[in-house]
């Protein structure tokens, strides 16, 4: 049986939600816990726990279907930008192991803000650790 999460539930319909867009590969919800009201989610269709898991086809697939909700939430609402997010496993905050893109309405002064604090560099480390990160 294939893995059961919140998202599978929902796709079959035992969880309600309200569907904005669905095609074979994912689908659109409305967050029920929205940063800005029209915070939507694109939920892939198969379970896949997270961005690794998940097929180039089927994660490419799903960033198109998020500009897509990016330019109906910027039509319908006149929001003048979007957050396009994923959190990409427990450690990052991802709360449902089922990959998902958040897309956040957002307007010029609306007041959020990430919460995240900032770390520094010591004098060298940035590019030390770029040489190690860096890849072809
Ligand atoms: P994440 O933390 O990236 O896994 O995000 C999970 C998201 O799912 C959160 O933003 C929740 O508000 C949202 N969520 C949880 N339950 C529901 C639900 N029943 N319908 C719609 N969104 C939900």
């Amino acid at each position: 049986m294939e893995k059961e999460t919140l998202f599978t539930k929902i796709a079959q319909g035992s969880i309600p939600s309200v569907r904005l867009y669905e095609d074979d590969v994912c689908f659109v919800i409305m967050d029920i816990n929205p940063v800005v009201k029209g915070h939507s989610l694109v939920i892939a269709k198969e379970p896949y726990a997270n961005m690794q898991e998940t097929p180039d086809d089927v994660l490419t697939h799903m960033i198109l279907a998020a500009k897509k909700v990016d330019a109906r939430l910027r039509s319908v609402l006149g929001c003048q930008g979007t957050n396009i997010l994923i959190n990409n496993d427990r450690a990052s905050g991802q709360e449902v192991p089922h990959l998902h893109i958040h897309v956040i309405p957002r307007y010029t002064d609306d007041g959020r803000k990430f919460g995240f604090e900032h770390d520094f560099y010591a004098r060298g480390e940035m590019e030390k650790l770029g040489q190690e990160l860096s890849f072809s």
